[in-house]
């Protein structure tokens, strides 16, 4: 109603609408910018099996601003979807995991890691979408079986046929897919059955009530059973401190990130604490 109204009328909330409106513009120049000029980087923040072994990382991007310092990417990624940027955005961070994987597949302590790149939406419905991402893969030498896309539930909702066909075709070289944030979209289990994923992310926003929360507790729960039922792995995200550790443990999820174990790091901080120990990269949550 109020955008109704608000294409030739004035009300009352404008001003504040268009301040919002030019920092998005601002910010939008400023990305164009900041593509060219390198400001973005990558952190990777370890996934730990149940007996806390590095097996996986997240790769999330940084924007290191010139004035504004670090800004976050849940400010700055709706943005560039919105203007398209995203897509050599995206494009950038397929290519710089792909290296890095390449990289780490050069240690034996490190060769078998994977990692997770946030694929946005918009990349998605790209049609060459597929070809893109084989053709990143084979061009940097990664290996496809250790990387694995992050969708969310709301990708399913406009065209659910084209990205299973998608999904499928890069399942063939051996590439993964995790559903991220489950269970704060429209998450439609019919869907859930026919898509070709390898495991759910439990949502922090779940994560965050353990174990008091009996809502949370029983959501979380169920997410597990419901995984596992389908032949699904479970990551369980934001995982902050003990207790939930030990509920999600006790309640058989199968991998976990969160600030407990390690904060999205620098390259170059995660591979110092990944050759600490030998076979064993166990992160001491002590230490
Ligand atoms: P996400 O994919 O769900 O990533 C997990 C977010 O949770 C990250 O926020 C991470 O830093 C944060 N996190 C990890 N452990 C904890 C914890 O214990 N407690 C709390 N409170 N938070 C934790 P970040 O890095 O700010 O990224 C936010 C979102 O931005 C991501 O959510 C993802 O949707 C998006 N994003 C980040 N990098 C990319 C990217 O390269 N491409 C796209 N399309 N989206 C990205
Ligand atoms: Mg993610
Ligand atoms: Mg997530
Ligand atoms: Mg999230």
């Amino acid at each position: 109603e109020a955008k109704a109204q608000g294409r030739n009328t004035l009300s009352f909330f404008e001003p504040e609408m268009q301040a919002h409106t030019s920092a998005n513009a601002q910010l939008q120049s400023d990305l164009h910018r900041a593509l060219e000029r390198c400001e973005l980087l990558l952190h990777y923040q370890p996934i730990l099996d149940r007996k806390r072994r590095i097996i996986g990382v997240e790769s999330l991007v940084r924007w290191q601003h010139p004035e504004m310092g670090m800004v976050s990417p849940a400010r700055f990624i709706p943005v560039a979807e919105q203007c398209g940027l995203i897509l050599p955005l995206g494009d950038w961070v397929l290519e710089q995991t792909c290296r890095q994987l390449v990289a780490w597949a050069a240690h034996a302590s490190t060769a078998e890691l994977f990692a997770a790149v946030n694929i946005s939406a918009r990349q998605l419905s790209q049609p060459d979408f597929v070809v893109k991402v084989l053709e990143t893969v084979r061009r940097t030498g990664a290996s496809p079986s250790r990387l694995k896309l992050e969708l969310t539930e709301s990708m399913f909702l406009l065209d659910v046929e084209g990205v299973i066909e998608k999904m499928a075709a890069l399942k063939r070289h051996g590439i993964g897919f995790s559903l991220d944030d489950f269970g704060t979209g429209y998450s439609s289990l019919c869907y859930l059955q026919r898509l070709p994923l390898d495991r759910l992310k439990i949502d922090k926003s779940f994560v965050s009530d353990l174990p008091d929360n009996a809502n949370s507790a029983a959501i979380g729960a169920a997410i597990i059973g419901l995984a596992h039922n389908l032949g699904l792995q479970v990551i369980a995200e934001g995982v902050e401190n003990q207790e939930q550790w030990q509920f999600l443990l006790e309640g058989q999820c199968d991998a976990f990130q969160g600030y407990l174990f390690a904060p999205p790091l620098p390259v170059e901080e995660l591979d110092r604490r990944l050759s600490l120990g030998s076979d064993q990269n166990a992160l001491d949550v002590s230490a």
